[in-house]
Order: C-alpha cells, then sequence, then structure tokens
C-alpha cells in the first residue's frame, strides 16, 4: 500500500435523479431493474460493460437451475422452483431461438437434473428489448465509481464514463456489482473470502466434431454428463457434455500441474464447442487490481494451451480452433456483505423456510456430494439482502452468503437472477410508499412478488 497521496478537490454534477439506481448489470442487476421498473419506479441501471448479463454470459454455461434434483431422488416429484420473471426471459429466448429451453440431463441428473442453455448473442438482444418496453434507463460503458453518503444512509452514487465524473441521486440504491463496490464503499462491513475458492476462465472452439469426439470419449468411459437434442444439425445432437480429460494419461500430469478440472461444456451449434469449463486459478483477490491483471495473462495462457493439446491428442478436435474468451476472469467469490441475514449450509441441505422469504431455490453446485435434502428446496429472506448498519441500500447476487459451502449454492445464476428479482421489487416498493429497505412491510413485498408469478410455495 503506498504511502503517498494527493488530494483532489471536485466538483461534480448530479446530471441523473432516480427511484431505484441499480449499480451492475449483470445476473442480478438486470432481474433487479426490470422488476423495479415494472414495479412503477424511475429506474436506472448503470453496467460497466456494452452489454447487460455480467458472468451469465461471461463464466456461466448452462443456468444452474431453475428445477429442483428431482433426478437424484427416485420418485420426487418435477417441480420448477425459479418462476417470474427469470421465467419469461427463457420463454422469450425459446420464442425467438435464443433457447432449446430447459433440458433434462441424460447423464448427470444427480448433480443438476435440469439445465437451461441461452445464446449469449440472442440474450444481449432480448435483454436490452425488455430493459426498453419496461422503460429502464441503461448507461452502459459506465462505472460506479462511489457511494454518496448522508452519515450512514446511501443517497446514490458516483459514476465515471465517457461523460466525465457524474452524480446520480437515488431514493434507494441495489448493488449487484458483484464485488460489492457500493456496499464497501459506503463503509458496509466486508468479508473477504477469494482464499477458499478460484477464478475461471472458460472458452469456445469451433471448428469441433462433436460426433466423433463423443464417439471417442463413449469408447473410453470418459463421459460425465451428456443432454442430446435438436441443435438444428442432422448428424449433431450433442447440447450438454463433459467429461474426465484426466483419463487421457497425457492429460492428467497437464491438468494436475495446471490446476485444470472436467472439463464441463455446452454445445450450442453443429461444430461449435461453444462453452468449455475447466480453466481456473485459486487465492486470487479479484478486488486487487495487480493481482487480477495478472492472473487474467495467467488464465489466457492456460486457455490456448489446453486448446493446443486438445486440438494435437483428442480426436474431433483437428481442426478446431478458439472462436470464443470471455471480456474477462470469471470471478467466484471476492467480498461478501455484513447483511442482516447470511444463509448457513444447514438451512440450504435441510430446506430451511422463513417467514419472510423471497424466494425459493433447489440447486446445489456440490451435487451429489452435497445435495438438498429429498429433491427439496429452501427459502431466503428479505434480510439476506439487507447490509447491517447501512441504510438506503439493498445487495444481491454472488456478494451475499459468507460460508463457501452455502455460497456454493446461492451464487449459481438462477439464484441470482430471482435474488435481482426480489431486491428490484423491494426498492420499488420503497420509493412507492417513502420507507427505507429495513422498514419495508415484507408482506406486501411477498404479495408483489407472487404476483408477478415468483413462487413461494
Ligand atoms: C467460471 C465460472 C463458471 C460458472 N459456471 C456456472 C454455471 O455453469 N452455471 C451457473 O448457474 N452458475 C455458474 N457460475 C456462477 C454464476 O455465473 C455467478 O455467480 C453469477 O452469474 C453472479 O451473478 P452476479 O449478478 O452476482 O454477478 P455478475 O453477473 O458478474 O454481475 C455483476 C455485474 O456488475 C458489473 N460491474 C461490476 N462492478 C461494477 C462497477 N463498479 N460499476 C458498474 N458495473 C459493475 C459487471 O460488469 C457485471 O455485469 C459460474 C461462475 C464462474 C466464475
Amino acid at each position: 500500500m503506498s504511502k503517498k497521496f494527493i488530494r483532489e478537490v471536485k466538483e461534480t454534477p448530479v446530471n441523473y435523479e432516480c427511484d431505484v439506481l441499480v449499480a451492475g448489470g449483470g445476473t442480478a442487476g438486470v432481474l433487479a431493474a426490470i422488476s423495479a421498473a415494472r414495479n412503477g419506479a424511475k429506474t436506472i441501471l448503470v453496467e460497466r460493460h456494452s452489454f447487460l448479463g455480467g458472468t451469465m454470459l461471461n463464466g456461466a454455461g448452462p443456468l444452474h437451475s431453475f428445477f429442483n434434483l428431482y433426478k437424484a431422488f427416485p420418485g420426487a416429484e418435477k417441480i420448477q422452483v425459479v418462476r417470474g420473471i427469470s421465467s419469461e426471459i427463457i420463454d422469450r429466448m425459446v420464442e425467438c431461438g435464443g433457447s432449446p429451453g430447459h433440458l433434462e440431463q441424460d447423464k448427470g441428473g444427480s448433480y443438476d437434473s435440469v439445465i437451461t442453455i441461452i445464446d449469449w448473442e440472442i440474450f444481449k438482444e432480448v435483454i436490452f428489448d425488455m430493459m426498453m418496453e419496461s422503460g429502464v434507463e441503461v448507461l452502459l460503458h459506465t462505472m460506479v465509481v462511489d457511494a454518496i453518503m448522508d452519515g450512514n444512509t446511501v443517497k446514490g452514487v458516483i459514476i465515471e464514463g465517457k461523460s466525465g465524473r457524474e452524480a446520480i441521486m437515488a431514493k434507494t440504491v441495489i448493488d449487484t456489482t458483484g464485488d460489492a463496490d457500493v456496499a464497501f464503499r459506503a463503509g458496509a462491513n466486508c468479508i473477504k473470502k477469494h482464499d477458499t475458492s478460484a477464478l475461471g476462465m472458460p472458452f469456445g472452439m469451433g471448428g469441433v466434431d462433436m460426433p466423433r469426439l463423443l464417439a471417442f470419449l463413449e469408447e473410453n468411459d470418459m463421459v460425465t454428463q451428456i443432454v442430446r437434442g435438436d441443435k438444428g444439425s442432422e448428424t449433431d445432437d450433442v447440447l450438454r457434455l463433459g467429461f474426465d480429460l484426466k483419463k487421457v494419461p497425457i492429460f492428467a500430469e497437464f491438468m494436475e500441474k495446471e490446476e485444470m478440472w472436467g472439463p464441463l461444456g455446452v454445445s450450442r451449434y453443429e461444430g461449435d464447442y461453444s462453452y468449455i469449463n475447466s480453466v481456473k486459478l485459486n487465492a486470487v483477490d479479484a478486488t486487487d487490481t495487480k493481482a487480477l491483471s495478472e492472473a487474467e495473462i495467467i488464465m489466457r495462457k492456460k486457455v490456448m494451451s489446453l486448446a493446443r493439446m486438445l486440438k494435437k491428442h483428442i480426436p474431433g478436435f483437428e481442426k478446431a480452433y478458439v472462436n470464443w474468451t470471455p471480456v474477462g476472469a470469471g470471478v467466484r467469490y471476492t467480498r461478501v456483505v455484513e447483511c442482516e441475514h447470511d444463509m448457513t449450509l444447514d438451512e440450504i441441505v435441510n430446506c430451511k423456510r422463513f417467514d419472510d422469504e423471497v424466494m425459493l431455490y433447489g440447486f446445489h453446485d456440490c451435487a451429489p456430494r452435497i445435495m438438498i435434502k429429498d429433491a427439496g428446496y429452501y427459502g431466503i429472506p428479505y434480510r439476506a439482502f439487507l447490509p447491517k448498519k447501512i441504510e438506503g441500500l439493498l445487495v444481491a447476487g454472488r456478494l451475499i452468503t459468507s460460508d463457501w459451502a452455502a455460497h456454493m449454492s446461492t451464487r449459481n445464476t438462477v439464484s441470482c437472477m430471482a435474488q435481482g428479482e426480489a431486491v428490484g421489487a423491494a426498492a420499488a416498493l420503497c420509493a412507492k410508499h417513502n420507507v427505507n429497505p429495513r422498514e419495508l412491510d415484507v408482506q406486501m413485498l411477498r404479495k408483489t412478488l407472487r404476483d408477478q408469478g415468483v413462487f413461494l410455495g
């Protein structure tokens, strides 16, 4: 840490005023913005990239999971646990050819019984349409760099983009930056969690002969997860494909040394292994600019080495080339905001329900090793999104849940989507009734969420 400082005195124009300001237009943020605007709030969404969707399009492959884990428990009922606006987005994606919908796993059903695959470019179009339809003002290419405080109450944020430094005043601010950039700068207690988790960098390859690859994997008993279905090809029906690459001797040592796993992947179109998740890096603090820059360079190198190895040694990859890498390293865990309730693994696996729950969820990323009991689902209470000690602020996404094993459930895409919908509606109700998030009538919020199609049991 430097001991030298410069003092800056700045006059920043207040160029925007709104009811609800959503910081970060990723997985949780897009749902929060649509939900807030549909509930009548003047809503502004600020996103640092040029598109919306965040890690849902730049880290995650299939969305986990709208459903419960019924395939791991013979006789269990199949239940769509996450509904509401999240489900509506998938319906819209299916309508315009952007998703084959919810797909039952042919193999790997006790990890996740149903996965949902989306075309990321079509998602970008659909989600911009939905923003415009609901009246959200979207500011892209813009960083939220500070919180505007009055005592311990957040009154707005400072943004920086090509127009320079500007202020946005808001009745309620929602932090969906993943890294808790607003909550941290507002003075909320944040716990750093990067030691126990990893950064990841999935990538995609074109020119892959998927049927030839699958034949090789099946001959060698390497397939761990598969979904077959129609992807508009006469010869290729592999949509989801995970395999144990370490079974090939030359990869065993290489992957051990490079700390790679799997891979688990998705193939959306013929000849395209669109998403290959294998590369990771442990113990990187992704809120440290230098550490993140170094990690990015290391992981990009690992991606290219793995791609070359696949091309050289695995049937089906002979003519393959890397055709996609994410905008940046995928981050699983950085700052966790200390909230009024912190979800525990015990609550998750034992299907705990709460009087003030605002969403339900039924997937755990460590299944079948850690499973939610009897294909059930648990609730997340409104309190889990309320930072301690700070007013005027709600948080949602991968920045809640301080226990690693519990986070392995709440951090997944479909959970973050449902969280976003809940806090968006909450913030709009706060503006409408002129109350602080801490004072909001939660039963009124639950009724509003039910009315917009959210399943609350
Ligand atoms: C490698 C990897 C693989 C994964 N695989 C899966 C999977 O297969 N299935 C699954 O369900 N989940 C998966 N996950 C987990 C899941 O994708 C994420 O946990 C989830 O998408 C996080 O959602 P979020 O809304 O909290 O954050 P994000 O979706 O990352 O959204 C945060 C948004 O805020 C923006 N932002 C950040 N800081 C600022 C700022 N200061 N100003 C303005 N904008 C800002 C970002 O650009 C981003 O758009 C994976 C995660 C990783 C890293």
